[in-house]
């Protein structure tokens, strides 16, 4: 192990003995107390030097026998820790792309924030390039969704969409101007491409992929339709929800963006339960949700293209964490948004008990007992944190030696 402080929490002395690590709330930490000499050799954690080295110097410096193991212990414990050689062989693989691991660096300082262990992050931004996520729509939305998640280093973002683009689905960061009159899917694609730090990782051809759902960690869908976003099909993720598919949704209409629910399928509340749930609450929304969708096809659907990238960043971001193993707030909920004001607001998406997908029945049963993870490419499911928990591995992870640490707010 090379221990590394972890440079991308900003350091400073709160007083004479305490450090305060990170300045935003979520991520802050206190160390103390710490004399001069400890504070002196935390410069040293670097990731430059490994244990052996760190000794000599704690003893150059006059630091208490095994001063320097118990500081590099308390220190991992808290989380503050990150490893210069950790990560396991896929992050040694990426380690060796130094142009790629370039382009990421961003990415992975703010992946070592957000993960406990040493060498957990780059072993997270390693292991995002051998996911596989399907995108679904390649509109303003999910043309830049595609390109962020392929940008965040996701290895493999396949993008569906019918039809040619038209000048209305040229968005920056997403579809070009050059693309109008192409096959969308095929710009779209080319888009991703060149959103990514790589070249996609060669297919194992051994293990084929079929042309639906099995394979992908996950499936967004972002559809370029206005009633498709705001009352999403059921049907249209049968086979998501059969093969236990994760999946997010997040899209326009009119002046709204929403992003969610991320349906993990028998766990948390489908496009099934939303559907039955708005119908118990108003008996009217099956007879609107049909002529909405039989009404004549607009020329131009509302999709401001602010809005449009806003709803793209969230959903990616939330794909992202699900995709790194957390589980964001849109499992089970939708984001929602409305220009101008642009005051952000959660609703549920509560399991419903005449929903065939059996989030309901799950969740009375064996309530918070498993958790879908990325790698569940089928039916596989794993034993983990409850789907429901609003506690983030690094708080309930870390330990810390009482007296000694505590979380700064
Ligand atoms: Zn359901």
């Amino acid at each position: 192990m090379h221990p590394m402080v972890k440079p991308a929490l900003r350091r400073g002395w709160r007083d004479l003995n305490t450090v305060q690590f990170g300045m935003a709330p979520a991520h802050a930490l206190t160390l103390g107390p710490v004399d001069t000499a400890t504070g002196s050799f935390l410069d040293l954690l670097d990731g430059t030097r490994g244990l052996a080295l760190l000794r000599e110097e704690g003893r150059r410096m006059d630091l208490p026998e095994g001063h320097v193991d118990q500081l590099v212990e308390r220190l991992a414990r808290a989380g503050l820790l990150d490893d210069a050689r950790g990560g396991g062989p896929d992050a040694a693989a990426l380690r060796e792309k130094p142009e790629v691991l370039d382009r990421l660096r961003p990415d992975l300082a703010s992946l070592s924030v957000t993960t406990s262990a040493p060498g957990d992050a780059i072993g997270r931004l390693a292991a995002r390039r051998g996911l596989r996520v399907q995108v679904r729509g390649a509109g303003r939305v999910g043309s830049v969704l595609a390109a962020l998640l392929a940008g965040a280093g996701v290895g493999e973002v396949d993008v569906c969409d019918g039809g040619l683009v038209e000048p209305a689905d040229v968005a920056p960061g997403g579809l070009p101007a050059e693309a109008v009159g192409e096959r969308r899917a095929e710009a779209a694609r080319r888009v991703v491409r060149r959103a990514a730090p790589d070249r996609p990782p060669r297919r194992n051809p051994r293990s084929p992929v079929g042309e639906d759902t099995p394979g992908f960690s996950l499936v967004v869908m972002a559809p370029r339709d206005d009633v498709s976003v705001y009352a999403p099909a059921p049907s249209a993720a049968d086979p998501l929800i059969a093969s236990g598919t994760p999946h997010l949704y997040a899209g326009v209409v009119e002046a709204t963006g929403v992003v969610g629910p991320l349906v993990l399928p028998g766990e948390t509340g489908c496009a099934g339960c939303l559907q039955q749930t708005r119908a118990d609450r108003d008996e009217t929304w099956p007879r609107l949700v049909a002529q909405w969708q039989s009404g004549k096809r607009r020329p131009t659907l509302a999709c401001d293209v602010t809005l449009a990238t806003t709803v793209a960043g969230l959903a990616a971001a939330h794909a992202l964490a699900f995709l790194d193993g957390h589980l964001p707030s849109s499992a089970g909920a939708r984001w929602e948004v409305s220009l101008p004001a642009l005051q952000w607001h959660t609703r549920p998406v509560w399991p419903h008990s005449a929903c065939p997908c059996g989030a309901a029945t799950k969740s009375k049963g064996q309530k918070g007992k498993r958790k879908h993870t990325p790698e569940d490419t089928g039916r596989h499911e794993t034993m983990a944190a409850p789907p429901h928990s609003k506690k983030s591995p690094r708080t309930t992870g870390v330990a810390r030696p009482a007296g000694t640490w505590r979380a700064h707010v």
